[in-house]
């Protein structure tokens, strides 16, 4: 289950992880309200982020819903430092239109929520992730220099930028492997110390959240001197859900495809596809095994479905 920045930045600041305050909005007409929310709490400088289940926000393109050739701004992130004329302006542009980003393919996503948040100035952009990597059967943490672009353009130009670390299950997070990401990620000062604290506890939620990823990109190092998650995205293992009963209420039917939905209910892996032929099929292995005939065939499979 794919969580909204919004939800996933309250989730982890329970945890201890820095993150920007924000107030999420679903209706423009909630825009004043928000800012005078975050104003009580000192904050006087805003960033507007539109809320989908897809990254490279910052880099898309809002287009109009009922004209979709129409395009009404460039980005789904924008910082506007002191102008909330600027960002009540965007605001009002942007929701419930559709943003297209590298992730959400052609189609784009309708927007329907906000998270009008906290602006910082940073002078450093980092990447971060957790997950699993199951080629070793560890969780492995991720880190770059090379923060705020595509990690998989890192990967693919220079792997050597990515720093890996390993987590041995039966030891658990090490502070030696905090002070070796933080080696690799230049850090010295304040933000040395700030990072450990920061990498336990994104560690310790990643464990007790049950999650299958943890991306902080970026991680930013403010002007004086601190480590924040300026975006955060979560995903939650499925398998663990019921465990986290309270987690039903995170998520957003908006962002599912509605045969997913249909499919859930009964308790069905199914996944939506582009093809034509349709695959009813007992077995994860043979659903697999099924769909890569089809392909071989020169046909292509309308589903998953296990
Ligand atoms: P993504 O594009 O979906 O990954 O969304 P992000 O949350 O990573 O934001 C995209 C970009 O917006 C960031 O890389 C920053 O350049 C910019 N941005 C977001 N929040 C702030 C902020 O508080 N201050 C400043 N100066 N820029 C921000
Ligand atoms: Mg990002």
């Amino acid at each position: 289950m794919k969580l909204h920045e919004y939800q996933a930045k309250s989730l982890l600041k329970k945890f201890g992880v820095p993150v920007q305050d924000g107030v999420a909005i679903k209706i423009a007409g909630d825009f004043d309200n928000a800012v005078s929310q975050l104003r009580e709490k000192g904050i006087n400088q805003f960033v507007v982020k539109s809320q989908i289940h897809a990254g490279g926000r910052g880099k898309g393109k809002v287009f109009n819903k009922s004209n979709r050739e129409e395009l009404i701004v460039d980005g789904g992130v924008k910082f506007f430092g002191a102008n909330v004329d600027g960002a009540r302006e965007y605001a009002h542009k942007i929701l419930n239109n559709i943003l297209v980003t590298h992730q959400t393919g052609p189609d784009g996503k309708e927007v329907q929520t906000l998270f009008v948040a906290e602006g910082l100035d940073y002078k450093k952009e980092l990447y971060l992730s957790i997950l699993l990597d199951r080629s070793v059967s560890k969780n492995v943490i991720m880190a770059s220099t090379e923060g705020g672009v595509e990690i998989e353009k890192v990967a693919a130009e220079t792997p050597e930028k990515i720093i890996k670390v390993w987590v041995e299950p039966s030891v658990g997070f090490q502070a030696f492997q905090g002070r070796e990401l933080a080696f690799g990620l230049n850090l010295e000062g304040n933000a040395f110390k700030d990072f450990q604290k920061f990498i336990t506890a994104l560690y310790k939620a990643f464990e007790e959240l049950d999650a299958s990823m943890v991306e902080v990109n970026p991680m930013v190092i403010t002007n004086d001197d601190k480590i924040v998650a300026l975006d955060a995205k979560v995903t939650i293992d499925d398998n663990a859900l019921f465990r986290h009963k309270d987690f039903e209420d995170l998520r957003d039917l908006n962002e599912e495809d509605p045969l997913e939905i249909e499919a859930s209910k009964s308790n069905l892996n199914y996944i939506k596809l582009d093809g034509n032929v349709g695959c009813m099929v007992n077995g994860a292995v043979l659903a697999m095994a099924t769909m890569d005939i089809i392909k071989l065939a020169g046909g292509a499979p309308a589903n998953f479905l296990d």
